[in-house]
């Protein structure tokens, strides 16, 4: 028997006509390009989306088309999200700091017919242009006297392009289903896959990220979004604050940590999302110059692995809690949080902090499980663990334009991470599949070797690597960047990790760098370091 509700098909574009009606007068702020600070609300947003989709349909864009942004996280970035997507077409966010071959790849997979592009990318696509197949425009985001000389074919600015677009723009009803936005995995194994949301999937997302439990946002924050656009739609981010009335405050290209502090203190910014490489600059500046920070109440933290140390001092420097979460482009992203509950504030802190480095409980919609290499689902004890599969409303059932699906018969996405989950539900990230290293038979977690070593007073990063070894199959190695950049004594960590982990696990080499190797999205590249010592162990 069917309900004898209304039947409902969601259009994104809706969240930003809410935000226009309820919240039009909250601030969106951008840093733009030339440094300038740069405000405009939600009620302006929206007009100017309406205008742009509207410019589309004139311009002959239609349902379906995929049209790309190679963006800073700005207004105008903002304005596409909802513009394009709501007027139908697919959002795709193209990763600036890819690989050029792999942008092209990207960019031909999709099939992009339009690329909006910032002005200090414009060189990059110059050089690009011949080998793009699709594009037919490139709207420039920018005024019209702003325009550069360029040789990039049928260009425009986005200013221009908007001038003749409807304010009056009414959007369209859209199929159930219909997609909204493409992201591209960073595909450091063979060729980036795409994933293509839909309407419903963000929104079903952006309204569970928003609710109390997941991320603990509320009307009266203020959001410092560093987490960049293209990286999985900023986690949902310029959805769910419109959606909630939330300020969102962009940095620009500025995100080292002295740019960060000032905004956030300018500001007034009570919650920041990024990445940990994000916080450790921004801390980093704190500790150098003896600053606090006065208004920010919470860090989200997620996209790679949250070392104790960062959570302790957040804490202890700053009265800021760091809610970590997990999630991945596959899963528009998030799939776990960890918010501060009552039992956690009643514990020692230290068990506390212990608690806040596991990536935290599945929200709602989200179901999580462990696996053996059979595929039997392992205990949620804490202690064992196992391949880490995923179901749930906004995680992918194909990749973009695949032949089969990527979840099995019963619907379970293997994330491709080794997790374990206790009986609270809580899960910790033990490793990447591909990262966790195999010692005679035995597993070494890198990313807790990791953690443990970044506790260390004189270490900024570290990164752990297994390489082949003769005896032992794979033996970790440590690469550590310091505070000063100089040397400091081996024995010094290796005393440090004694008590901190297995003695089999200690690296068996230490090796130090003036920086890591990082991805397009904070990650650590381990593929570098691996591809540059891989015999090291071999050889000796
Ligand atoms: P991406 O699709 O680029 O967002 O990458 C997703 C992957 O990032 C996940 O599968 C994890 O390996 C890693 N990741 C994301 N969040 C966390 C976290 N909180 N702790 C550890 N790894 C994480």
């Amino acid at each position: 028997m069917k309900g004898d509700m209304q039947s409902w098909t969601p259009n994104i574009a809706g969240i930003i006509e809410h935000a226009n009606k309820v919240f039009p007068d909250v601030e969106v702020v951008s840093k733009l390009v030339s440094g300038e600070t740069h405000r405009t609300n939600y009620g302006e947003v929206c007009i100017r989306s309406r205008k742009l989709a509207s410019a589309l349909e004139k311009n002959g864009y239609k349902e379906g088309d995929i049209l790309a942004t190679l963006a800073l996280n700005s207004y105008r970035h903002l304005e596409i999200y909802y513009g394009v997507s709501g007027m139908g077409a697919v959002n795709h966010t193209l990763n600036f700091r890819l690989h050029p071959d792999q942008a092209v790849y990207i960019i031909n997979h999709a099939e992009d017919k339009i690329i909006f592009c910032e002005l200090p990318f414009v060189p990059l696509l110059e050089s690009l242009q011949d080998q793009l197949h699709s594009v037919e425009k490139f709207i420039i985001l920018c005024e019209k006297d702003e325009l550069p000389e360029s040789s990039l074919k049928n260009t425009i600015s986005y200013e221009e392009f908007i001038e003749d677009g409807d304010e009056d723009y009414s959007w369209p009803q859209l199929q159930d289903d219909a997609a909204c936005g493409l992201c591209y995995t960073s595909g450091t194994t063979g060729d980036p896959k795409g994933v293509l949301y839909s309407h419903k999937s963000t929104v079903l997302h952006s309204m569970t990220a928003a609710m109390p439990v997941a991320l603990d946002i509320n009307r009266k924050d203020s959001i410092l979004m560093v987490v960049p656009m293209f990286h999985v739609m900023a986690w949902g981010l310029p959805y769910f604050a419109p959606m909630n009335g939330i300020k969102i405050v962009m940095p620009g290209m500025q995100m080292d940590g002295p740019s960060l502090y000032n905004q956030i203190e300018n500001e007034n910014i009570t919650m920041a999302f990024g990445v940990p490489t994000i916080w450790m600059q921004l801390l980093g500046h704190c500790r150098e110059n003896n600053l606090k920070l006065n208004s920010l109440n919470k860090t989200l933290v997620g996209g790679a692995a949250v070392p104790v140390s960062m959570i302790r001092e957040f804490d202890e420097e700053h009265d800021v809690t760091l809610v970590q979460g997990w999630g991945m482009t596959e899963m528009s992203p998030l799939g776990t949080t960890n918010i501060i509950t009552d039992e956690m504030l009643s514990m020692p802190k230290e068990e506390r902090y212990l608690l806040q480095a596991k990536a935290g409980r599945p929200i709602y919609g989200v179901e999580i499980d462990i696996r053996d290499e059979e595929g039997n689902s392992l205990p949620h004890d804490g202690e064992a663990y196992g391949n880490l599969v995923v179901r749930g409303p906004w995680i992918l059932q194909r990749y973009f334009k695949a032949d089969h699906d990527a979840v099995d018969e019963n619907g379970w996405f293997d994330t491709g991470d080794i997790s374990s989950i206790d009986k609270d539900g809580y899960m910790a990230i033990v490793d990447r599949a591909k990262d966790v290293i195999k010692s005679g038979g035995e597993w070494i977690s890198s990313i807790d070797l990791e953690n443990a070593t970044v506790g260390h007073p004189e270490i900024a990063e570290a990164c752990v690597v297994g390489l082949p070894h003769p005896k032992w199959d794979e033996r970790p190695m440590l690469f550590v960047v310091t505070n000063t950049g100089n040397d400091i004594e081996k024995q010094s960590i290796l005393d440090f990790l004694n008590d901190k982990v297995a003695k089999w696990w200690l690296p068996d080499e230490i090796i130090f760098l003036k920086e890591l190797p990082h991805g397009a999205t904070g990650k650590l590249q381990k593929f570098e370091l691996r591809k540059e010592y891989n015999n090291h162990y071999m050889e000796k």
